[in-house]
């Protein structure tokens, strides 16, 4: 069983937590084909409101987001909204296993600065936020993709944090309401972020599940800059779940714990995180969990080396097995006695404090 004790977690001193701000861009980009489309021109008026500095593109070509180095170009591109058309390529939808049977996207980047990020290597070039203008036209797309068997689940987050930009952009608002008329469609999604208020009393009709991502406090403070606090989200959470009639929005939830990492005290950290998670759902809820453990691949890790070349994050190939997929690809897990003890852990701990709820897979 590995611990990561030569890992700087052995010794760390966490930073107190600072409470949530929505996140301001420094500049955003309108292509004007995405100021053509309706949408396009109400995300234009919700920005407007916060007085942050737009610019009209001449073309629908992003340009002027590359620093001299890596560094810059990231942090210049990290502080820039540019609203944009998706291309033909998004309306191909892709399987997504085992979290749902498609994904889709309401925008690719994602302001916060997780050190793991799953976008690194996922996306090209500057990871600038990329909202789509065109979203009525990729959420009808979704329709083309209904299984004929049963309701197919669609998820919205893979990409991008939805939440971490709705109140510049509205499409989070814009994509729960068109599923909650869609009988044969299922939507997910999953957030780092808590600003959850102004989406509690839409109208779902139970058809979208909101997920939220922890992890244990050790880690995510390290780990997750930009984010809200954990107990933020955990609060968020016993909001989205609470009935109506306590003023919350009766949604169902999920729990996503990710990546989880074997750091030092591990269980006892992460049994911190299950039992105030126990102590805000104090009351019936329809809860999901995913367990997913930290993996990176060989472009993951050299694009994260570069967005943050000081980073503690452990990414040593040789305490760590390789797990091929079928195009060749690999990626690096934890090693097999590693992954038994965790698992074993975690089903234990969740299902003696929520025997209740479903644990969807573990990974
Ligand atoms: S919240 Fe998700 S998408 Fe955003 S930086 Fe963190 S891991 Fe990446």
């Amino acid at each position: 069983m590995q611990t990561l004790n030569n890992s700087p977690f052995a010794d760390t001193i966490v930073t107190p937590e600072k409470p949530a701000k929505l996140w301001m861009p420094k500049r955003v980009l309108f292509t004007p084909d995405a100021l053509d489309e309706p949408f396009g021109q109400e995300i234009y008026e919700r920005v407007s409101k916060y007085n942050l500095p737009v610019e009209i593109l001449k073309n629908n070509r992003l340009t002027g987001l590359r620093g001299e180095t890596e560094r810059e170009t990231y942090k210049l591109a990290k502080s820039t909204l540019a609203i944009v058309n998706a291309p033909p390529s998004a309306f191909k939808l892709r399987p997504i296993p085992p979290s749902a049977d498609f994904q889709f996207h309401l925008a690719e980047g994602c302001p916060a600065h997780c050190q793991y990020c799953y976008l690194a290597g996922s996306l090209q070039g500057p990871p600038a936020i990329r909202v789509f203008a065109n979203l009525p036209l990729i959420l009808k797309n979704t329709l083309h993709y209904q299984l004929p068997d049963r309701i197919t689940s669609f998820e919205a987050s893979c990409y991008t944090d939805p939440l971490s930009i709705e109140h510049l952009t509205g499409s989070l608002a814009e994509t729960i309401r068109f599923f909650s008329s869609q009988t044969g469609s299922h939507l997910r999604f999953v957030t780092k972020f808590d600003a959850v208020e102004p989406l509690l009393h839409i109208d779902h009709n139970s058809r979208s599940r909101w997920r939220i991502s922890l992890n244990a406090n050790i880690i995510s403070r390290r780990l997750e800059g930009g984010t809200a606090p954990v107990s933020a989200r955990i609060e968020a959470l016993r909001k989205l779940a609470l009935p109506r009639e306590l003023g919350g929005g009766n949604y169902p939830i999920g729990v996503v714990l990710a990546p989880i990492m074997p750091v030092p005290n591990w269980q006892e950290e992460y049994r911190l995180l299950l039992d105030e998670l126990m102590q805000k759902l104090d009351f019936p809820t329809n809860l999901t969990f995913e367990l997913i453990t930290h993996r990176f691949t060989p472009g993951s890790k050299e694009v994260l080396s570069e967005w943050y070349p000081n980073t503690s994050l452990e990414m040593d190939e040789s305490n760590r097995a390789i797990k091929r997929n079928k195009f060749g690809g690999s990626k690096y897990v934890y090693l097999p006695e590693t992954m038994k003890a965790m698992k074993k852990f975690f089903y234990r701990e969740i299902n003696e404090r929520f025997p209740e709820a479903e644990i969807l897979y573990w990974t």
